[in-house]
């Protein structure tokens, strides 16, 4: 399996705070890795670093082949390749369903407008919201509007999906069609990196977990073996808090 993306001793402070102290992550093609971890230990820096929305002060991001990391990259250029679902505000609120799905495909792709619809419709069909694709993003409940996010997010085919604790703001019982169609992505063979505190979607669903804590990877391992049989006693105690 070849690396999608490999981060090599990455540190980030803001200001006096090191937030990120030398993480090191690898994800394969078609591979899905859960960041597990306490409030503040760096799961969203990583992956705001990851895809250029913030600057690392060290280390290494190579893209594919390509080291992203490099201050001559431009960061448009790169996140372009990435997809990426933060906790809200995903959805543009002035723009149609539809229109926030093909954006980037148009904008940012150069996909003729009839192209991106095409492909967005079908993609809004997939997921039982074609009937809204010309509603805006209020009309629709949050486990919509997220869904509806993470097609958009898809739509130019990025390299990498990243997702950034996508079900903690909405209702629980909004939560299952979310996880799901993470579910369905991940079965179709999407490279997948996500922050998540839903533990037991991580164990189904992800091939490998990194906990991190205090913006290190304490451990990590293949998730069955991470959640059963946890080495270090902070993971132990941070299940245990979970569960
Ligand atoms: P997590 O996603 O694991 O909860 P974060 O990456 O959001 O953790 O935050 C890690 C630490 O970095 C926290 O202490 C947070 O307060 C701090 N932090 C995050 N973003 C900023 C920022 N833009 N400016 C200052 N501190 C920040
Ligand atoms: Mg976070």
């Amino acid at each position: 399996m070849s690396a999608v993306l490999t981060a090599s001793e990455l540190w980030k402070t803001f200001g006096e705070k090191e937030v990120l102290r030398g993480i090191s992550l690898e994800l394969a093609t078609h591979e899905v890795v859960a960041l597990i971890g306490p409030s503040g230990s760096g799961k969203s820096t990583l992956l705001r670093c990851l895809n250029l929305l913030e600057p690392i002060d060290d280390g290494r991001i190579l893209l594919g082949e390509e080291d992203i990391s490099d201050p001559r990259v431009k960061p448009d250029a790169v996140r372009a390749r990435f997809g990426v679902v933060f906790q809200h505000y995903n959805l543009f609120p002035h723009l149609s369903v539809l229109d926030n799905v093909t954006l980037a495909s148009r904008v940012v792709h150069g996909v003729a407008r009839a192209t991106a619809e095409e492909r967005g419709t079908r993609l809004l069909e997939r997921i039982g919201l074609a009937d809204k694709a010309r509603e805006h993003p209020d009309r629709l409940s949050g486990g919509q509007q997220q869904r509806a996010a993470i097609v958009r997010a898809i739509a130019t085919d990025p390299e990498v999906l990243l997702l950034d604790e996508i079900t903690s703001a909405l209702d629980p019982e909004l939560v299952g069609e979310v996880l799901d169609l993470v579910r369905e992505l991940a079965a179709d063979g999407a490279t997948i990196l996500m922050a998540t505190h839903e533990m037991a979607f991580a164990r189904d669903v992800a091939h490998r977990v990194l906990f991190l804590d205090g913006g290190v990877v304490v451990e990590e391992g293949p998730a069955a073996e991470l959640f059963a049989a946890p080495r270090e006693a902070r993971t132990r105690e941070f299940l245990a808090r979970m569960s």
